[in-house]
């Protein structure tokens, strides 16, 4: 698996880019404020054909150019729960985003749920539903690489805000403890912000100050 990363936008929001090989099939993961310059060079480089966008949640700083992507006519994935705000992107914290110009919305092409994998040419990721920063935050876990892409559920240091409409704490605990449980500690993760390929472990040391 080849993962790039690139940061972007008022809150320093990670975009990736993901594909099987060079060559190959690649997913926009989050297209950030201001990343398409950005993922349109990854792609260059990296000889790959992006497939879809996967939104790992649905707030604004993630979601922000699927607009950019649907209209080179790529669709749009996400997980269930967030869809509202594909359908209309909402930068609902002025003190974190301003008050930027409408977003246009996207139709999500899939909705995703526990019982479907999203694949990408030979890549097949199992998904988490961990709603807690969000109702629809999802986890994809590539279990034959190791590698799992987190969204804003955990960081390097630190986990998802919990203060947002929507949110709810104690799923966000649930959703911390089971992706602990379940997922091996020497998954390398991909999050929303800050760092990434930290081992699970690692940033499990620092998650289990917010729980
Ligand atoms: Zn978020």
């Amino acid at each position: 698996m080849l993962i790039k990363g690139g940061t972007f936008g008022p809150v320093a929001t990670n975009t990736y880019v993901v594909a099987d090989e060079r060559g190959g099939s690649a997913l926009i993961i989050d297209p950030a404020a201001g990343s398409e310059p950005w993922v349109r060079e990854t792609l260059a480089r990296l000889e790959v054909t992006a497939i879809a966008v996967w939104d790992t949640h649905g707030h604004w700083d993630h979601v922000v150019e699927n607009h950019v992507w649907a209209s080179d006519g790529l669709p749009i994935w996400s997980g269930q729960g967030d869809e509202d705000w594909i359908r209309a992107p909402a930068p609902f914290n002025p003190a974190l985003f301003g008050n930027p110009p409408p977003t246009p919305g996207t139709e999500p092409a899939r909705i995703l749920t526990e019982d479907d994998a999203l694949e990408c040419g030979s890549l097949s990721f199992r998904l988490l539903h961990t709603p807690g920063h969000s109702p629809g935050c999802w986890v994809a876990y590539c279990e034959a690489e190791g590698e799992a892409i987190v969204g804003d559920l955990v960081f390097a240091q630190g986990v998802g805000r919990t203060d947002f409409p929507g949110s709810d704490p104690a799923a966000m605990v649930q959703s911390l403890t089971r992706t602990f449980a379940e997922l091996p500690g020497e998954t390398l993760i991909y999050p929303g912000h800050g760092p990434w390929g930290v081992s699970l472990a690692e940033a499990e040391r620092f998650a289990r100050m917010f729980m």
